[in-house]
């Protein structure tokens, strides 16, 4: 009996010998697949992580070398250098992220060049009404305004809102009183006075009345939109991003866009990414563009460039009735920078920790 058991036993260690290295293949394969890990995208991993950066844009739209004077495009890219070279300084001496923001927008709002600030464009009364919003990305902190008339530079108005008070966003007569409070810089509405502003008005209720154009179409698709925004990473390793804006020519009934709303026209988030949006803003807050880019970043793994192009180019012209346009500037905490638009143009500007700028305006 005990022979047969040996016997058995030598038949069964002898199977086992031959059968061992196809049981470990087997072992190999299977622990392999369980090793699968998600597919997770590599460039953010790839990149040699800036010590800090930044991006700036002056509006999307109708943006053409064949509809601007060389003057004018010299005009703006000096603007926007100038802007960028302020943000650029504050990130080179240590500044913070949300410094480097809000005085390289005011920059940008003290000219009148763009659609914010002093060269805000006109409501349908003749009046100017600001939007603006800003974004901490370290802790999520966020403050805006909406529709003032008074106060000079919104952008600082979005940053008092956000660090002095406890709410997101103010607006109209109350988001003026409490600029006031705050010593913020209160003009006469006469300030933003431009020809330029008054003359996209005419334009622009002129085809309104020969219904040449719906509200809001043809013209204001022929006119350059020039909100302004911004984004930075500082040597903290800090996101954070800004917009602000005249909104839409001959807007009405109190319109606001999607500038102050954070989602559309602002987000940022140390996790992900740190985005400012221009463009026809009622199709920017359906798409939650700014956050929509944010959040393919973070559930989805896609690098920043990835996110950005599916956002501007398939889901904004998905929105509705598909005439959504404008673009987006953003940075992660790497960073890199997108700047993405579906109009044929956009001003935009950057520059990186070793001092290299790049301006842009149509295509490349
Ligand atoms: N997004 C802005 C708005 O709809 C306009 C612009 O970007 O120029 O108010």
């Amino acid at each position: 009996m005990s022979k047969l058991v040996s016997l058995g036993l030598k038949k069964f260690l002898r199977t086992m010998k031959k059968l061992l290295p196809i049981l470990c293949i087997a072992l190999m394969i299977t622990s392999c697949k369980n090793d699968v890990k998600p597919e997770i995208k590599e460039d953010l991993t790839q990149t040699e992580k800036a010590e800090f950066a930044i991006v700036i844009h002056g509006g999307a739209g109708y943006i053409r070398k064949d509809n601007i004077s060389d003057e004018k495009e010299i005009e703006y890219r000096q603007k926007l250098e100038e802007a960028i070279r302020v943000g650029y300084n504050i990130l080179k001496d240590g500044g913070t992220s949300l410094d480097a923001v809000q005085k390289t927008i005011n920059i940008l709002e003290d000219s009148p060049l763009f659609n914010s600030g002093k060269g805000g464009v006109f409501t349908n009364e003749g009046t100017c009404e600001h939007d603006a919003s800003i974004m901490d990305g370290s802790n999520l902190n966020a403050g805006a305004s909406a529709g003032t008339k008074t106060v000079k530079n919104p952008i600082d108005l979005a940053r008092a809102v956000m660090e002095n008070s406890p709410h997101v966003i103010l607006s109209r007569e109350g988001a003026e009183e409490f600029a006031e409070a705050q010593g913020l810089e209160i003009v006469d509405p006469e300030y933003f006075f431009t020809e330029k502003s008054m003359k996209a008005l005419e334009r622009v209720k002129a085809s309104e009345q020969k219904k040449m154009a719906s509200f809001y179409d043809t013209d204001i698709q022929n006119s350059k939109f020039g909100t302004v925004g911004c984004a930075a990473l500082d040597k903290h390793g800090n996101l954070a991003a800004g917009t602000s804006t005249g909104g839409m020519t001959n807007k009405r009934w109190g319109r606001i866009g999607d500038s102050p709303i954070i989602g559309a026209g602002t987000y940022a988030n140390n996790k992900t990414c740190a985005v400012s949006s221009t463009g026809w803003g009622e199709y920017f807050i359906r798409g939650m563009v700014a956050y929509d880019i944010s959040a393919l970043m973070e559930y989805k793994g896609l690098s920043l460039e990835e996110a950005s192009k599916e956002v501007i180019q398939n889901k904004l012209p998905s929105v509705g009735d598909g005439k959504g346009n404008g673009g987006i500037i953003a940075l992660d905490a790497f960073g890199n920078i997108a700047m993405e638009f579906n109009t044929p143009g956009m001003f935009r500007a950057t520059m990186n920790d070793k001092g290299e700028l790049y301006i842009g305006m149509f295509k490349d």
